[in-house]
């Protein structure tokens, strides 16, 4: 079959949206952005949920807002209302990731720093384009390698209550083997997989189980969005391990959010994930990057109380399990509006954990090594 055929060529390789790469190539990755993406249904003005018997979920609408605040809702992101849509952020233009012209001159600065690669993970209703990412990568010379499965519940496909787990393992499969739509541009990675969970919904449940068949069949490495709330992480991963996946290919994203509970950090890393911190500089501004100060530790802000539990980590043997990124997927993430864009690592946070005392092999770890062993396809079953 010209599947097994293909998939052959693709163990040891890094599937980009350019096609295959050596791993070698890929250089500083930041492994969990998004170039291009409508996150809007994630941040409604007053949220509706609406229980409607007989559905496993309940419905998320915001319809019926107020009509005064649909004028903000509406309007464009400017120099004049950035302090707005940073603070209460009912501004749905700053959840739109459109403009091809502002992502190659973000994209360039990263390039420019050092990088090498961007994982974009916008997968499925999130707006993925994989032409565009195509031609910023032909633009700046960076590689991209594209995600795919489903993200979290707003964005499922309406219909998500009836799919069987099967429909959904075909669906990724699709975009990993042959392409995402009419594009032939294949995923290289599945994720990031929405699971919020307290509790873990059954249609969380069949994407995890379908998002690790597909890991199975293709040799794709797999990146959760959270992967549950708190301790439940080991419930999802109970649920990789169900379906036979091998969980030295599954990355925990957003574990900012744990960096306070060491123990659970590490008895996640004891199982053999990798550990994510993709929040990186985000709650920094342009006007605000002095305060990245290793002297000042009074009030320290998640950018720092992340480098301090990376720190701990890497002490407790844990350097070839720690993954880095920024997140990006607000206009006010981006330079172009005040924030740090898809060059804060390299340019500010590298050289701050290098003050703190992480030694420069380790840095080349989290940067370019875990990311050169995680990516590439392994054999499908
Ligand atoms: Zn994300």
């Amino acid at each position: 079959m010209g599947f097994e055929m293909d998939s052959n060529k693709d163990i040891g390789k890094v599937i980009t949206v350019r096609g295959r790469v050596q791993p070698e190539s890929i250089g500083v990755t930041l492994m969990h952005e998004h170039l291009f993406l409508d996150l809007r249904k994630n941040h409604l003005p007053h949220p509706v949920v609406v229980n409607i018997p007989g559905r496993s979920e309940p419905l998320i609408t915001s319809d019926d807002f107020p009509a005064t605040e649909l004028q903000i809702w509406e309007s464009k992101i400017d120099s004049k209302n950035l302090n707005l849509a940073n603070a209460v952020a009912p501004i749905s233009d700053n959840y739109l990731l459109t403009d091809e012209n502002v992502a190659i001159d973000e994209v360039n600065d990263f390039q420019k720093s050092g990088g090498g690669t961007i994982v974009d993970v916008t997968s499925i209703g999130l707006k993925r384009d994989p032409e565009a990412l195509r031609r910023v990568s032909q633009a700046t010379g960076i590689h991209f390698v594209m995600g795919t499965g489903y993200y979290q519940k707003v964005f499922h496909p309406e219909d998500m209550d009836e799919r069987t787990v099967e429909n959904l393992t075909q669906e990724i499969v699709r975009d990993v083997t042959i392409g995402v739509g009419g594009t032939g541009i294949r995923a290289g990675v599945i994720g990031e997989i929405g699971v919020n969970g307290n509790p873990i919904t059954f249609n969380e449940e069949k994407s995890v189980r379908a998002s690790t068949r597909a890991s199975l069949l293709t040799g794709a490495a797999m990146t959760f969005h959270r992967g549950g709330t708190g301790a439940e992480r080991h419930t999802t991963l109970d649920l990789v391990v169900s379906e036979g996946g091998d969980l030295g290919r599954v990355i925990l994203g957003h574990s900012d959010e744990i960096a306070d509970d060491l123990e659970l950090m590490k008895e996640l890393l004891d199982r053999g994930v990798y550990i994510q911190f993709d929040l990186i500089g985000r709650e920094f501004t342009v006007d605000s990057i002095d305060s990245l100060d290793p002297q000042n530790k009074s009030d320290l802000s998640v950018t720092e109380k992340d480098a301090i539990t990376i720190q701990k980590l890497i002490d407790y043997g844990f350097e070839d399990r720690i993954l880095l990124s920024h997140d990006v997927c607000w206009k006010t993430h981006l330079r172009k509006y005040g924030g740090f864009g898809y060059s804060f690592i390299t340019e500010k946070f590298l050289p701050y954990l290098r003050e703190i005392g992480v030694q420069e092999y380790q840095i080349n770890m989290m940067t370019i090594e875990n990311p050169k062993r995680v990516l590439p396809f392994v054999a499908g079953v």
